[in-house]
């Protein structure tokens, strides 16, 4: 309880007294309680969540769910309401059309998903997006500031999802060994953020900074991005590497496209496809209306 004092403590001082006397008070609690009553969102959850998916979405503040290293808020009622039908439309649904059905949620994908209000950050300074621990909980920070546009939605929650989810994939099932030695010694483990910018790193032949760091990085970077991106903004990215990085990259792709295909028949284009059509209907899901 103290944590939760100190933390209202410093959102009131940076934000100056007037929102701290001004702003209305609002109605439902973030701090888990043992007794907290069941409202219409809980019950949506439950109907769209739990019943199918056996998935839970804890949106209340749980620190027994965090790194007690970082300092963070709960997040907002009304987004996480928002960002609960998000990852149905463009992380859960799009699964469901290319598996033809459930089953490949219900078995693989992550049985918790915590939502976090304020952003959180690693040691070296660069901010955590998402954790995935076991394959079983994945937690999105960054809620409240949550925006519909799809470059913004794909850059702070969804790329991480997909990328956590391809962790869980690759554990389930490996990727070929030959993978890792496409790039062999060229990755830098814990220093990429200093290694490489987002230019240098597809000269390098990696699709970020971040999938410089190891092979599995690498491979689930490369997923989560080329699914997120259209054609001509990945043809835009190939030209950036120039003939060197992008035939590396194209060599890392083979392996990528054929591992989706062949152990989840999952076709990675039909995926892109398919979630940059959902991208384009977000605007008529009414998300401002919850
Ligand atoms: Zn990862």
């Amino acid at each position: 309880m103290k944590r939760i004092i100190h933390l209202i403590l410093i959102a009131c001082l940076s934000l100056g007294a007037w929102s701290c006397s001004e702003d209305k008070l609002d109605p439902v609690s973030r701090i888990v309680d043992s007794q907290t009553e069941q409202n219409e969102f809980d019950e949506w959850l439950a109907k769209n969540y739990v019943a199918p998916y056996n998935i839970e979405l804890k949106y209340l503040m749980e620190d027994i769910e965090l790194d007690m290293n970082n300092y963070v808020a709960p997040a907002d009622f009304r987004k996480a309401q928002q960002m609960a039908r998000l990852v149905l439309f463009l992380a859960i649904d799009p699964y469901n059309d290319l598996t033809g059905g459930t089953d490949f949620i219900r078995a693989y994908f992550p049985k918790l998903i915590h939502l976090v209000g304020s952003a959180a950050y690693r040691n070296n300074g660069t901010m955590l997006l998402g954790t995935a621990e076991g394959g079983v909980k994945i937690t999105l920070f960054y809620i409240n500031a949550l925006d519909f546009d799809p470059a913004f939605l794909n850059r702070y929650y969804f790329k991480t999802i997909h990328h956590e989810f391809t962790h869980i994939l690759n554990q389930t099932k490996p990727y070929s060994p030959d993978f890792e030695m496409i790039s062999g010694s060229d990755y830098v483990a814990d220093t990429w953020n200093t290694a490489f910018s987002e230019t240098t790193c597809l000269q390098a032949g990696f699709i970020t900074p971040y999938a410089s760091s190891e092979p599995g990085e690498d491979f689930a970077e490369l997923v989560s991005v080329y699914i997120t991106r259209s054609a001509a903004k990945w043809n835009e990215m190939m030209t950036t590497a120039g003939a060197a990085g992008a035939a590396t990259i194209a060599t890392k792709m083979d392996i990528v496209r054929d591992y989706m295909l062949n152990s989840w028949s999952i076709d990675l284009d039909d995926m892109r496809a398919n979630l940059s059509a959902r991208e384009a209907q977000i605007p008529s899901l009414g998300l401002n209306n919850l």
